[in-house]
């Protein structure tokens, strides 16, 4: 089940407008994967495949460990199991992984991945992207969360893209699966451990220590998958990553913030990006469904927010449009009382978008209103643009703007 889209009803006319695209349906595929069920779902697989009730539970143990601690990709791996019920899995199932259509390295190290992921639409595969960003402290993984994006912000690339439906909980967890699988970030089997142990832990060095689900799509509207997935994700006997190293960015779904709070109970971005309503309601315009003063009430609101556990507002810098110390100053007025970090974002332009990044120089008086008023302003480097990877950049090559597209785009940016 996916959160119920306002688009699809029919009296709903404002948020037609809003919310502007249909879903496709997810087509499953005739031998599923195992790669991405909960424990719960797993443990259903098994019985299908004629496991016992009583032997469920240590099998989906033995099973989890070769999927998220070690990488198995075949069950074969699987030496703890034994050979029978290794075939009996491999009729039935798969440990099949999403799709890599294509890989990019940026000269910064930063990788993107083109995903394919099955279903397609008159003759178009279904693909998302999911990007790699090593750091000096920490590696993170950009994932996504549908193909494409019912929103559209004016100033984000995925917005722009047509087909859209979304990911199930294993495409979730696929693409941390199939980042350590090319990042070779697998726990190593060690001499002693006789195959299933090890890893996983702590002291464990993984290059992906971090998750963000900042790529494309709006998280807050795939919400039963996202937090299944998720919860795959942050599973300490497996893929480990905890829930204090992962954060989902909304663009202000506000029914689903306090769920994502009590249910998924991870890190919290919301894209502000504006601080007036009539600002706000062109940038992202799912504000004019929910506007600021419901967004922050949610955010003021949400659970476990603390001083150790902030929301961070995000920020796009777009020249001439946001960008004045009045707004900063006002930025800092409207999240007076938050537990807060402002993540300022170099806008990160793609071909037919309508604006520019603001001066550099512009960004660090912005900054400086904001870390004198008390609170961490750091600006995000922007990674991969030399392979449109940074933030808002992400659209599947299937479905870059046709030229008419673009000289549209051209055509609204003079008359705005
Ligand atoms: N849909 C979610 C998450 C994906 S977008 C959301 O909107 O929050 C991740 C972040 O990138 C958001 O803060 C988004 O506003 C920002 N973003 C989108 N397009 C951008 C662009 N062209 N330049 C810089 N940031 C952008
Ligand atoms: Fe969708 Fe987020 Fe892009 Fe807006 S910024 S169109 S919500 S992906």
């Amino acid at each position: 089940m996916t959160a119920p889209l306002a688009a699809t009803q029919p009296d709903d006319v404002a948020s037609a407008a809003i919310e502007r695209r249909p879903l496709e349906r997810y087509v499953a595929p005739a031998k599923p994967s195992l790669v991405g069920l909960s424990r719960a779902a797993l443990a259903e697989a098994l019985g299908v495949a004629g496991v016992p009730d009583r032997q469920r539970r240590m099998r989906v143990h033995q099973i989890w460990r070769w999927l998220y601690v070690r990488g198995a990709q075949d069950f074969d791996e699987m030496t703890t199991l034994s050979k029978d019920l290794r075939s009996e899995l491999a009729q039935r199932f798969t440990l099949a992984r999403p799709e890599i259509a294509a890989e990019q390295v940026s000269v910064d190290g930063t990788r993107k991945w083109l995903i394919r992921l099955p279903g397609e639409v008159a003759g178009q595969p279904h693909e998302v992207e999911c990007v790699y960003i090593p750091e000096t402290d920490r590696g993170t993984l950009c994932i996504s969360s549908q193909v494409g994006c019912t929103l559209n912000c004016s100033f984000c690339h995925t917005g722009t893209q047509r087909l859209v439906r979304n990911l199930t909980p294993g495409e979730i967890v696929g693409q941390v699966v199939l980042a350590r699988d090319r990042l070779a970030d697998w726990t190593q089997p060690s001499p002693a451990s006789g195959g299933g142990k090890g890893g996983g832990g702590e002291g464990d060095k993984r290059l992906i220590s971090n998750v963000v689900m900042m790529g494309m799509g709006e998280p807050l509207y795939n919400f039963e998958a996202v937090r299944d997935g998720l919860g795959v994700v942050a599973d300490g006997e497996g893929l480990s990553i905890s829930k204090r190293r992962i954060t989902l960015s909304t663009s202000g779904v506000v029914p689903n913030i306090a769920r994502a709070g009590t249910e998924i109970g991870v890190m919290l971005a919301v894209s502000l990006h504006a601080v007036t309503d009539e600002l706000r309601n062109e940038l992202v315009p799912l504000n004019r469904k929910y506007p600021l003063r419901e967004l922050l009430d949610a955010c003021r609101n949400y659970p476990g927010l603390s001083n150790a556990r902030r929301i961070t507002f995000e920020y796009v810098m777009l020249k001439g449009v946001n960008d004045s110390l009045a707004d900063a100053r006002a930025l800092v007025r409207l999240v007076k009382g938050i537990p807060a970090k402002i993540n300022l974002i170099p806008f990160n332009p793609w071909p037919g978008s309508k604006y520019e990044c603001s001066d550099w120089e512009q960004i660090e008086k912005f900054s400086e209103v904001i870390f004198n008023a008390g609170y961490a302003s750091p600006v995000r480097a922007p990674r991969g643009r030399d392979i449109l990877a940074a933030c808002g950049q992400l659209k599947s090559a299937t479905e870059k703007l046709s030229a008419r597209e673009r000289l549209a785009l051209r055509a609204m940016a003079m008359t705005d």
